[in-house]
């Protein structure tokens, strides 16, 4: 629905496809149109977005700006750089006995693409997936996430005053307008959020055979070897940790600590912690709320198990929980059974990468890997010896603003990969075209 509320999705479904039906958004001069258009919503409307966000998650202008507003940004100029080289057909090898003859792979937009956004970076994780789909070619239908309702009306309000109203439409609302949506026929779906809802997803994708992209979360763990600069590795670890209070998909879940760096992790962590929020993270402006009370009794249940280092006090009024580490956590501990998806660190102390490894492998297949380590043979063993959608060495969060890496997960951490290249590849049908002279 571009300006109401409540439009019957079928309308608005046949509305986008008939767009698309007309071939007006394959040119690219209608992509560059959109893609600029969409920089400028962002430009000239960032502070209303910034508003949104900070109403529904607390997030500080500046964190908003990095890695929401910004980021999208980034993506659309990198993008915007490339995109004339990315859709130029490649060329492909033709075996001797077809000679003389040319092969090349051409990226077709599929058609009419959904994209289901959740709430945690809810204008990255809707804009982002957006850019790829217009520069594929493609029309869209946006569904952002009903729990970040702020920024889910801003989108709703702004989209259309920048974009092409035909091709793309903002329909807001929960599990009933998801539902209704998802019984439409699309050419690809792209969700991102949870995989109990991933599944409900790919199976009424099933009913049209239509492809999905599942961005889905996970225990993301970072694995901490003895011999890295444990005072680094802290900052690096608690920035990814507790930015957005804990709320991101990519975050360090928890801390696999070699040897004899659970000890010395713990202070270099409190440390860290202070560094970024000083001594009372409730009065800093920088530090996030939790996006809603279900999910702060869920967090502060996690808190019963293992030693707290530093944090544990929480406000439910405020939807505030301070960043939190807990030491001496037991592998069977609720904290370690699913994504915490909040601002609480749990240091698990194994004896050698051996165990390390054998415990990320005993486990889902996590979106990211991240490792603190000076042993290029531990990073070779990790690369080699465990599977995860990302594996990052020295930082954590960083390789998604990284244009040119593709991002996505693996197994229980989701399925399919976008981002600048990547992105056109997902939204586009690669289509094989082989031409022989007939005489
Ligand atoms: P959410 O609750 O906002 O749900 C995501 C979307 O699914 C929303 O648009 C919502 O309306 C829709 N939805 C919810 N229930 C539905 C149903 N029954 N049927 C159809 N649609 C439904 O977000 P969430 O799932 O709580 O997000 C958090 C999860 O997302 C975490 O696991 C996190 O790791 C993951 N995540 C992954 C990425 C990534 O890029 N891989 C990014 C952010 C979050």
């Amino acid at each position: 629905m571009v300006d109401a509320v409540s439009v019957d999705p079928a309308t608005v479904v046949a509305r986008v496809r008939a767009t698309f039906d007309t071939g007006r958004t394959r040119p690219l001069a209608w992509r560059l149109g959109q893609l600029n258009a969409l920089r400028a919503l962002l430009v000239e409307q960032s502070d209303a977005f910034l508003a949104a966000l900070n109403a529904d998650l607390g997030k500080s202008a500046t964190e908003a700006q990095r890695s929401e507003v910004g980021f999208v940004v980034n993506e659309i100029d990198h993008t915007l750089a490339h995109l004339e080289q990315w859709l130029r057909p490649k060329p492909a090898g033709v075996p001797a006995a077809f000679m003389p003859a040319e092969a090349r792979v051409v990226r077709d937009p599929l058609g009419v693409v959904l994209i289901i956004a959740p709430w945690n970076y809810p204008l990255q994780l809707a804009l982002a997936p957006l850019v790829g789909a217009l520069a594929a070619g493609n029309t869209a239908v946006l569904k952002p996430s009903e729990m970040a309702p702020a920024t889910s009306a801003a989108m709703a309000r702004l989209i259309p005053r920048y974009l092409d109203r035909e091709a793309v439409a903002v329909v807001e609302g929960a599990v009933a307008e998801t539902t209704a949506l998802l019984e439409q026929r699309f050419d690809h779906i792209f969700y991102t959020g949870n995989g109990a809802v991933g599944r409900i997803v790919m199976t009424a994708a099933a009913k049209h055979l239509t492809p999905v992209t599942l961005e889905l979360g996970g225990k993301s763990p970072a694995v901490v070897e003895p011999g890295a600069d444990l005072a680094v590795t802290a900052q690096r670890i608690a920035r990814g940790r507790f930015q957005n209070a804990g709320q991101t998909c990519v975050a360090p879940d928890y801390v696999l600590a070699i040897g004899a760096t659970a000890a010395a992790l713990e202070a270099e962590l409190v440390t860290a912690v202070r560094a970024l929020y000083g001594e009372n993270p409730a009065t800093n402006s920088e530090y996030g709320r939790i996006v809603n009370e279900r999910h702060h009794d869920r967090l502060t249940a996690l808190l019963a198990d293992g030693r707290i280092v530093t944090g544990g006090t929480h406000d439910r009024a405020s939807r505030y929980l301070a960043p939190t580490v807990l030491a001496d956590v037991s592998p069977e501990a609720p904290v370690m059974q699913a994504e915490i998806f909040g601002p609480v660190l749990p240091i698990v102390a194994v004896p050698d990468l051996d165990a390390a490894i054998a415990f990320i492998n005993e486990r889902d297949k996590p979106l990211a890997l991240y490792a603190f380590t000076e042993s290029e043979e531990t990073k070779q063993r990790l690369t080699e010896e465990t599977s995860s959608g990302g594996l990052v060495f020295g930082l954590t969060v960083a390789h998604l603003a990284v244009p040119e890496l593709p991002f996505g997960g693996v197994g229980e951490s989701g399925m399919g990969r976008y981002h600048g290249e990547y992105s056109i590849d997902t939204f586009s049908h690669l289509k094989a075209v082989l031409d022989k002279p007939i005489a």
